[in-house]
């Protein structure tokens, strides 16, 4: 049985308890300890700079040529605290409701509450360094809706919060490099964990640009290296973004949990063609003010401003009409799918559906409309060559982040001891479906307010150890292990490129392991997984050469992810039931609502490797809801 070390006593407590409890590093002490951080993103960059400031050496490492272009550069739409500036009901107690709600009932109490409860004091800490956040006229901050609420929680910077909080946290990382506490390598993927006597104690990391292997050894590994939804190919994520760390980190051990939870975003832009890989997001800040419609004849050609009222059906105002298109995103993406699929979809791929801005523009004018959204409306132009304020937007659900993640108690320590994973690689908190804007939070509240406390509780330990030496046989057979593993990728000399194998894999997930999912089909898809997986071994093509050489790099992610895949199968085939982003056909109600099944389900599916060619082993975290009764969720 998992032990997820929750502190005992009422749940406002608890984080309180476990802080004036926990063991301390002496700062004495603490030059004595080396840390890895792999991932510069907002999680990753938080811990790393907050254990630097306290006197911890760290080494730090991402892909990207920047720190400053981890993935979390990406986000637009907001970060969510429960500050209650708009005086309309917010409190912690409501935040981790709306949490643990949102997320089906499928995620711990205790992490969710203190999620919530560390909300507020992130956004001063942003504040301070120096993250321009949206203000109103009178110079408070301004907050928005997002979905899934019906409090105005959301802190902004116009649409690029994630951009300005990763510069808030680069700061913070930077100062700690030239303070020498921190060193920082950039374009180096970390491709190997080594455990010694079961402890995290290193890393094996490839040099992007010479193509070296280099060993480094620490007292304590963090992973903090992102979502996997680039998985399916098609997503919201950066092609860079990937699995492996985190896969590595499995086969090492470390227990992967809830991996076929993945969150499809309704508001992304819709595939326009055979080799498009990144579909942009239009931040979901837009349904506050967007309506989002099909023609209610099937395949009406005509264009969306002859198509009158009437003819519309606004299909999220009329199937929820408390939250409206403020459905969270699971519910939205379904029903998104299910008027595209029943052949409602718009656009020469008839795979999308309007977001019309007409009536808010009406109300509120262009002006303000241009003011909270204008950066969306014009990068939706660039793309696409549509003015939106004219035209309603096309939009359509994609791929867009992992709920799942390596399986972390409540101190984010994975079951290896002294491996931790922050942010998006590990599970913790967003259960079976992921509020928006509760991400940035998740990721920065891990990084620096959970991570530097629970850390010390292990690194207390760690104080007598000495240099962990990078001579001992583990580090000598994982850097083995990889270079057998590069050269053997090179040496297929086939005739496909590792995209060719990407490509198939996320069309494979997306039908059958995607936003609806049944056994059949998950049988089906592990069978073709497998024999995707047997043809990469034979028919790939790598071009020869070890220093830069990004399709080796791809490779290596492609082969992960062939067999992350494969996991995820596993999982939702065993889930019998439906919650949040896993909706499985057998499990609906008869006006197509997901049927949870709290009797024989509650609880998370925790994962161990068992070989490449052995069925995953099922480890199970009962949830317990002692301040919460679960309910079927409603948003009518
Ligand atoms: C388009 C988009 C918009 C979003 N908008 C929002 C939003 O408005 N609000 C919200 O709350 N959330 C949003 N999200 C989600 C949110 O941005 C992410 O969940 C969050 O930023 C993840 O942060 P992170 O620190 O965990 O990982 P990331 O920022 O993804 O960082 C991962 C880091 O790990 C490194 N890395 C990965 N693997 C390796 C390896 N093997 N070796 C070395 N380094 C490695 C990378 O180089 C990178 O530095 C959005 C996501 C997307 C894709």
């Amino acid at each position: 049985m998992l032990d997820a070390k929750i502190p005992e006593g009422p749940l406002e407590e608890k984080w309180n308890y476990y802080k004036s409890h926990t063991k301390l590093v002496n700062p004495a002490n603490r030059k004595k300890i080396d840390v890895i951080v792999v991932g510069t993103g907002l999680a990753g960059s938080a811990i790393a700079a907050s254990l630097g400031e306290m006197g911890y050496r760290v080494k730090s490492f991402c892909f990207q040529d920047t720190a400053r272009r981890a993935h979390s550069v990406a986000a637009q739409g907001g970060v969510n605290a429960c500050k209650n500036y708009k005086n309309d009901g917010d409190s912690v107690f409501r935040m981790f409701y709306d949490t643990i709600k949102g997320g089906d009932f499928r995620s711990r109490e205790a992490n969710v509450y203190r999620l919530a409860e560390c909300s507020a004091n992130l956004i001063d800490q942003a504040v301070a360094q120096g993250v321009p956040f949206g203000r109103e006229y009178a110079g408070y901050l301004n907050n928005r809706s997002f979905g899934g609420v019906q409090v105005s929680r959301t802190f902004y910077a116009r649409g690029q919060t994630g951009q300005q909080l990763l510069l808030g946290a680069y700061q913070a990382l930077m100062r700690q490099v030239h303070a020498g506490h921190v060193q920082l390598s950039t374009r180096h993927e970390m491709l190997e964990l080594v455990v010694i006597d079961g402890k995290a104690r290193g890393v094996i990391v490839r040099d992007l640009v010479t193509g070296a292997l280099e060993r480094h050894g620490a007292h304590a590994v963090v992973l903090a290296t992102g979502g996997f939804g680039k998985i399916y190919f098609l997503s919201t994520l950066a092609m860079g973004c990937n699995g492996s760390a985190i896969w590595r980190a499995h086969k090492k051990g470390a227990l992967i949990a809830n991996p076929s939870w993945t969150q499809i975003h309704p508001t992304s832009l819709p595939q326009s063609g055979e080799y498009q890989s990144k579909l942009t997001l239009m931040s979901e800040s837009l349904r506050n003010d967007g309506r989002i419609w099909v023609p209610k004849k099937e395949d009406d050609q005509r264009p969306p401003n002859q198509i009158p009222e009437e003819e519309r059906d606004y299909y999220l105002e009329r199937r929820y009409p408390a939250f409206g298109n403020l459905t969270p995103r699971d519910i939205a993406s379904r029903a998104a799918k299910e008027r595209i699929d029943a052949g409602y979809g718009i656009g020469p791929l008839k795979n999308a559906v309007y977001l019309d801005f007409s009536r808010a523009i009406g109300e509120q004018g262009e002006d303000k409309i241009r003011e909270k959204y204008g950066n969306l409306f014009r990068m939706y132009q660039k793309i696409t060559n549509v003015n939106a304020y004219t035209e309603p937007m096309r939009i359509s659900p994609a791929a867009h982040f992992s709920m799942g993640g390596l399986w972390v108690d409540y101190e984010l320590m994975t079951s290896i001891p002294g491996l931790y994973a922050l942010g998006e690689s590990n599970f913790a908190d967003h259960g079976a479906n992921r509020l928006g804007a509760n991400s940035l939070l998740q990721a920065c509240v891990d990084g620096y307010f959970i991570a530097p406390y629970t850390m010390a509780n292990f690194l207390a330990d760690e104080i007598r150890t000495g240099p962990i030496d990078t001579k001992h046989p583990a580090f000598e057979a994982a850097e083995e292990q990889v270079k057998a593993q590069l050269r053997m990728l090179e040496n297929i000399q086939g005739k496909h490129p590792a995209d060719y194998f990407h490509r198939n894999l996320g069309r494979v997930l997306y039908d059958k392991c995607g936003l609806s999912r049944s056994a059949a089909g998950l049988s089906s898809a592990i069978a073709d997984i497998q024999q995707l997986r047997h043809d990469f071994y034979k028919q790939l093509y790598v071009p020869r050469g070890f220093a830069i050489n990004t399709e080796l790099e791809k490779a290596g992610r492609v082969a992960d992810y062939l067999e992350l895949g494969e996991l995820m199968c596993h999982d939702a085939l065993t889930r019998n039931e439906s919650c949040g982003a896993h909706f499985r056909e057998e499990y609906q109600t008869p006006d197509g609502e997901a049927m949870r099944n709290d009797k024989d389900f509650a609880f998370i599916s925790a994962w161990e490797w068992q070989g490449a060619n052995n069925p995953p082993l099922l480890h199970k975290e009962p949830l317990h809801f002692e301040f919460v009764t679960p309910t079927v969720r409603s948003y009518k």
